[in-house]
């Protein structure tokens, strides 16, 4: 798996493409799994500090065969929700 810069916490996080190269599936030693879609890193790293803590610690919370799959709603705005890995194979 490729070493990415985690755009939660700024660690080093392994990523790669899933869903057809539409997603990008983080796995970050802080952050866990998460899941956002292809090309947003950056737009999530610039996130202010605590939404970004928010995302980690929901991360963190997800229970162990979930993800966290963060989305930019109709609003323009992220929201994350624990989702089965599953659902992402
Ligand atoms: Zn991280």
């Amino acid at each position: 798996m490729p070493k990415q810069k985690c755009p939660l916490c700024d660690g080093i996080a392994g990523c790669g493409g899933i869903d057809y190269g539409r997603k990008i599936q983080f796995k970050c030693s802080n952050c866990k799994v998460f899941v956002i879609s292809y090309g947003r890193e950056s737009e999530i790293g610039s996130l202010s500090e605590w939404k970004k803590q928010g995302f980690i610690s929901q991360s963190q919370n997800c229970p162990e065969e979930y993800l966290l799959h963060i989305t930019k709603n109709k609003e323009g705005k992220f929201d994350a929700r624990c989702r089965l890995k599953s659902d992402f194979l």
